[in-house]
């Protein structure tokens, strides 16, 4: 999720000046938000059917999505040794997600540990790449992203978890030139895909790519990422049931409280998403699987009462389905950032079980 500017004043004012421009009038920020407000179709209410309400739910959301229904192509898989440390090693991976989409990773291990090993897929929000993950900064810019706890993948192996980062479409090394996120996000959407969809693909790819490999294990995969990156952890954990657990930063929080009143790039964004269900409700999918949000109180693109509010929604449905411990809030006292000393303990009690 990246913002284009900072202060909800500037919010107002760009709303206005959308308003303005596609001759709506001054009433599109409140029209907007009441719209959100209303309980959408497949809204969870208490007393369904879980199980039932989740397939139907899920369905539409794959739909939504865009996701293809042939997902078993071959992956072409790729896998060289980069570098060793003493705590790790490190392989420069790619897989073939569908015709003419090559994504490329990294693979980290950490050394010492025995059986197989449980994996976490990282993923970065906007952000120059997947280099970030990896801890590797060009510039003092990049090694301040790093310092807001963005080094996912070191995090990861220090805390005993095999992890797979992989870039994401229109970012990194798979943007084209010239060509902006916001831009390639309106393409897709043109084309009936949208970009986020596609990203939820390339994770479910990686899935597949996690299988290739024999010492890691199957039944324990994370998704980890924060803003744009906890975007797509988050839908890929709402239909990807190989996901055990999905750690979403800074990026959950109702509709109304951060894509429909703060101006977010146009990535994040899924056609006809609203009228189908609020992300509190599409949390519910994630059980009786593991959902950690992670949240900073100062975060601009996504206020704290929204992110409290969709919370409890949440642990409704998933006491509904009988796993009432099985999502989690971790709060960090600060801004639009990953809180590493926070969620790592946490992350390790729901890995746990
Ligand atoms: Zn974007």
């Amino acid at each position: 999720m990246r913002r284009r500017s900072s202060g909800l004043a500037f919010t107002r004012r760009h709303f206005l000046r959308s308003a303005l421009v596609i001759g709506v009038g001054s009433g599109a920020i409140s029209g907007l938000v009441s719209r959100a407000s209303a309980a959408p179709a497949l809204a969870f209410r208490p007393g369904v059917d879980v199980a039932q309400w989740q397939t139907e739910l899920r369905a539409r959301l794959r739909s939504i999505l865009g996701l293809p229904t042939a997902t078993n192509g071959s992956l072409a898989a790729r896998v060289e040794r980069h570098r060793e440390t003493a705590q790790y090693t490190m392989d420069r991976i790619q897989f073939t997600a569908e015709p003419g989409e090559v994504v490329p990773g990294w693979l980290l291990r950490p050394k010492g540990m025995t059986g197989r090993l449980p994996v976490m897929i990282c993923l970065q929000g906007h952000s120059p790449g997947m280099h970030i993950s990896i801890g590797e900064a060009r510039n003092e810019a990049e090694r301040k992203s790093i310092a807001g706890g963005r080094d996912l993948a070191l995090q990861a192996v220090a805390h005993g978890w095999a992890a797979l980062v992989i870039e994401q479409r229109a970012f990194g090394e798979r943007a084209r030139p010239g060509v902006k996120c916001n831009d390639a996000a309106l393409f897709a959407l043109h084309e009936g895909r949208p970009l986020t969809g596609q990203r939820v693909f390339d994770v479910m790819r990686a899935i597949d790519f996690v299988a290739t490999q024999r010492d890691l294990d199957p039944a324990r995969i994370g998704c980890i990422g924060n803003s744009t990156g906890g975007t797509v952890s988050f839908y890929a954990a709402c239909v990807e049931p190989r996901i055990a657990l999905a750690v979403v930063s800074c990026s959950f929080c109702t509709y109304a409280d951060s894509w429909l009143s703060i101006p977010h790039c146009a990535c994040g964004y899924l056609p006809g998403i609203v009228p189908v269900a609020d992300m509190p409700d599409l949390a519910g999918l994630v059980a009786p699987r593991r959902l950690l949000i992670v949240a900073g109180r100062e975060d601009n693109l996504a206020r704290i009462a929204g992110v409290e509010r969709g919370y409890q929604h949440a642990r409704e449905i998933f006491a509904a389905a009988g796993v009432s411990d099985r999502v989690r809030l971790v709060v960090g006292e600060g801004g639009h950032q990953f809180y590493p000393r926070e969620a790592w303990p946490v992350i390790g009690e729901m890995a746990r079980g």
